[in-house]
């Protein structure tokens, strides 16, 4: 950890563990010590830890071809992309490396989209208050929140934000300028903030009536996260472009961009780039995931853990006063909380539970999609002893 601060730039607030391996939903440190991971890389490593079809999938490609140029085709590229298409609205995908690489994209795609075929004066994208979309200039823009953007000004002309879960607010922010709207299904970073049911298919009419472009940034609720494939579905609508990223590779830096074929067209050959985009390495990594996450019975387990964990959050919260509120679909969930949560965040971690929070005062839960209910149970279990023992719980 010394040699960690002296050579590595500090802009993690990081916890003082350093983990060595993984299996399954459990992560081990350097000095042995197992943790129950209800973090999973931020709900990146969607099949757990070192998943054996998945390293399998790696060691393969590996041995037999790392990485070549987008000036050549790939093959596991192109099965990734087919799979996705498949799954969703889409009928073309864009590979990058991130999430913020991948909104990036949607961005200069919206733009470059409502320029040629609606009105050049076009390019203004509105998108939501408590949003996240990366860190890039243009997606910390996008995301709209002082308290990532202080210091890096100026930032990119062209943004709105209106509260989120409201299309009266939505619809009145359009401008003759407008080209699109960026919105998260749940707003993941903002703590797990589920809109009110017919916000996305509102947005979806307002989109339509007045030519704009949706853009669902599925960079955490997409790949099963929220029980289903993508959480558009939940509403049953569709975006004109999603992103994807962190569940996407279940562990390697994997992004992508999709949109239905009369979007996608805007971007002709030159428009936009990625050396490492699509490489084979990552890409038999999505396949692996795909295959698993869209595969029998996978997401309506997704679904009942998720619900069980919802019961069990609820439970818990009717033991405890300092449970103001339980949020979440799937298995993407958060509990506000009356004291700080990095307290309870130590606490659990001495205990052998890894957690996070998304601001002060609210914990997160991201578990791997593979957890099982025993391990949701140990959670709770941990998480009831805590919430007992700490001092100022009583109040
Ligand atoms: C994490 C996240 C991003 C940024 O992804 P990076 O891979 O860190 O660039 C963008 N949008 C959402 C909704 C996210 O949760």
């Amino acid at each position: 950890m010394k040699e960690g601060d002296r050579y590595l730039m500090s802009t993690y607030a990081r916890f003082p563990l350093v983990l060595k391996q993984g299996k399954g939903a459990t992560v081990v440190d350097v000095d042995g010590n197992r943790y129950l991971d209800f973090v999973s890389g931020i709900a990146v490593d969607s099949l757990g830890h070192c998943d054996p079809r998945l390293v399998k999938a790696l060691q393969k490609q590996a041995a037999q071809l790392l990485h070549v140029s987008n000036l050549y085709y790939n093959l596991p590229q192109i099965e990734l992309a087919k799979l996705l298409v498949t799954h969703s609205f889409a009928d073309k995908v864009f590979f990058c490396n991130s999430g913020a690489e991948a909104n990036e994209a949607a961005i200069k795609l919206a733009r470059k989209f409502a320029k040629e075929k609606r009105d050049p004066s076009r390019f203004e994208i509105i998108a939501a208050q408590g949003a996240f979309h990366g860190r890039t200039l243009a997606t910390v823009t996008a995301t709209g929140q002082e308290k990532y953007q202080k210091g890096f000004d100026p930032l990119l002309p062209g943004f709105r934000h209106v509260p989120y879960g409201d299309p009266e607010a939505m619809e009145k922010a359009i401008t003759p300028q407008t080209a699109a709207i960026l919105l998260e299904p749940i707003q993941g970073e903002g703590g797990v903030r589920v809109p009110p049911k017919g916000y996305l298919t509102k947005v979806r009419e307002i989109c339509d009536r007045h030519r704009l472009l949706l853009i669902l940034d599925e960079v955490q609720t997409g790949i099963g996260r929220t029980g289903r494939l993508f959480a558009y579905e939940h509403e049953g609508i569709a975006p004109d472009i999603m992103t994807l990223a962190k569940g996407l590779g279940g562990g390697v830096p994997i992004g992508a961009m999709l949109a239905g074929a009369e979007v996608a067209a805007s971007f002709t050959p030159g428009s936009h780039a990625s050396t490492f985009g699509g490489n084979p390495l990552v890409c038999a990594a999505g396949v692996a995931v795909m295959k698993q996450v869209t595969q029998g019975a996978f997401l309506k387990g997704v679904r009942d853990k998720g619900a069980y964990l919802m019961k069990k959050l609820a439970q818990l919260q009717r033991k405890t006063p300092v449970i103001k509120e339980v949020r979440g679909v799937g298995l993407i969930a958060a509990v506000d909380l009356t004291i700080p949560a990095v307290d309870v965040i130590n606490k659990a971690m001495a205990q052998g539970l890894l957690l996070n929070r998304t601001s002060d005062q609210t914990l997160r839960f991201v578990p791997p999609l593979t957890i099982r209910r025993t391990e949701i149970d140990r959670m709770i279990a941990l998480l009831t002893d805590i919430f007992t023992e700490l001092p100022h719980a009583e109040a």
